[in-house]
């Protein structure tokens, strides 16, 4: 058999090419990490040749012996690296992505045309959290059901709980999210709860981006208060590209009469990620979910997310110290969101200019920006760089590359001759793993 040089050179070469880019960058990109090579295993197994549809002991096809006992370790080693216990709480691991996993849910528990509220994507929110503009319905979210996004406050940064109560009392929603994708504090669980319970809505949390940093127990969980947890599995978690949900089972409440309210969520739930919406599962990113949440449970996945935190908050000092605006003031997680008018740039032009330098990021926007096509800010993240093995006095070095690029541009930083992104990831103590996955 050849492998793939052999049969398809013209692509092997591409792919050589973008591991030497991942090598030789720095990756900020606050959704994106390097996995382990247990996973990359798993995901380049033949579990990738087995069609399955349906559920352990459940199957449409046969020969699923194997697969079922994989699926069956996923979904119980999910429920112990959460502290759930199987009587109060289930978990999907077949969802394609995160998307598609916040898709399912709202299929499962809502008719078309029910109502949702998430935080609104120039907010920190993501498209699948109901994501339209004033001119076009952009998410099938915002499509298939009637959504209110809620907002930050344009001053502070921070989420207006008072005024998505106020909305929400209005709107009557049948679901609120509780996710962020740009949002660099806490969010407050409890309150969304209250908000939920006054106008008879399910909290749904989207912890995709904070996964990792809830699995470490770094910051609050949002199993005590939500009745449905979706995650992607390819964030902070650091696992194969991949989505979750987590959902309540057993008594949702009790009537005044003492009658027993008990969640219809396990059936609505799976049937909708299949057959609604998704046929045979990817059984190789479920084996390798199997072994993130295996790794997760690890002292040193602790270790780690605590130091994606020390990380993140060096970077936004060394930051504020340079004179930078950062949203909120500061972060209690991985990422931090910079606007970078004082530049005199633009977010997307900050973004080029960083990528001309080899660091990878993104730009968005800031709170206050009119335009999300043509944002302020650059959100900046810490999980990637930091399971290559950076520390604080590392990142403030990177705190230097990102502020010459900005401040002078890419083409002064390469014609003053400043060490290159290359040299100084060199000199960076490599985790082992990655050495192994980006070698020439
Ligand atoms: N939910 C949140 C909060 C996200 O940030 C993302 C991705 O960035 C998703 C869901 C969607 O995940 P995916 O890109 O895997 O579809």
């Amino acid at each position: 058999q050849a492998t793939l040089k052999e049969s398809d050179p013209e692509l092997a070469d591409i792919i050589v090419k973008e591991k030497e880019r991942q090598r030789e960058g720095l990756e900020m990109i606050a959704s994106e990490n390097f996995t382990s090579l247990a996973v990359l295993e798993s995901l380049s197994s033949c579990l990738t040749n087995k069609y399955s549809e349906g559920y352990p002991g459940k199957r449409y096809y046969g020969g699923n012996q194997f697969i079922d006992q994989i699926e069956n370790l996923a979904r119980a080693r999910g429920l112990e690296l959460f502290n759930l216990n199987s009587n109060d709480w289930g978990v999907n691991v077949q969802p394609y992505s995160g998307s598609p996993a916040n898709l399912a849910v709202y299929t499962g528990v809502l008719r078309p045309h029910d109502r949702i509220m998430g935080l609104d994507l120039p907010d920190g929110g993501h498209l699948t959290h109901g994501f339209f503009t004033p001119s076009k319905k952009i998410s099938a979210t915002s499509i298939f059901f009637e959504s209110m996004p809620y907002k930050v406050n344009p001053e502070t940064g921070l989420i207006d709980y008072d005024k998505l109560a106020e909305a929400a009392r209005t709107f009557r929603p049948q679901i609120i999210i509780a996710g962020i994708s740009c949002y660099s504090r806490l969010l407050d669980y409890g309150r969304f709860r209250k908000i939920c319970d006054e106008v008879g809505a399910y909290l749904m949390a989207d912890m995709a981006h904070v996964a990792g940093l809830v699995a470490a127990e770094q910051i609050p969980s949002p199993f005590e208060y939500a009745d449905i947890v979706t995650t992607t599995t390819h964030k902070t978690l650091r696992g194969p590209r991949a989505g979750v949900i987590f959902f309540r089972k057993g008594v949702r409440s009790t009537k005044a009469n003492g009658e027993k309210v008990l969640y219809d969520l396990e059936e609505r739930i799976n049937q909708a990620v299949f057959p609604a919406l998704q046929g045979g599962p990817h059984n190789n990113a479920i084996a390798g979910i199997a072994t993130a949440f295996k790794q997760a449970k690890s002292a040193e996945f602790k270790e780690y997310q605590a130091q994606v935190i020390k990380n993140a908050k060096t970077l936004c000092k060394g930051l504020v110290d340079l004179g930078y605006t950062v949203a909120t003031g500061g972060t209690d997680v991985h990422l931090v969101l910079v606007d970078v008018r004082k530049t005199g740039l633009t977010g997307a032009k900050a973004e080029l200019v960083l990528e001309e330098v080899g660091i990878a990021c993104n730009k968005n926007t800031v709170p206050g920006d009119k335009s999300a096509m043509n944002p302020s800010g650059i959100r900046l993240g810490t999980p990637a760089l930091t399971t290559r093995g950076l520390l604080e006095k590392d990142i403030e070095q990177v705190v230097v590359f990102i502020d010459a690029a900005l401040k002078i541009g890419s083409e002064a930083v390469k014609a003053a001759g400043s060490p290159k992104m290359v040299d100084f990831t060199k000199t960076l103590a490599e985790n082992a793993s990655i050495k192994q996955q980006l070698e020439e």
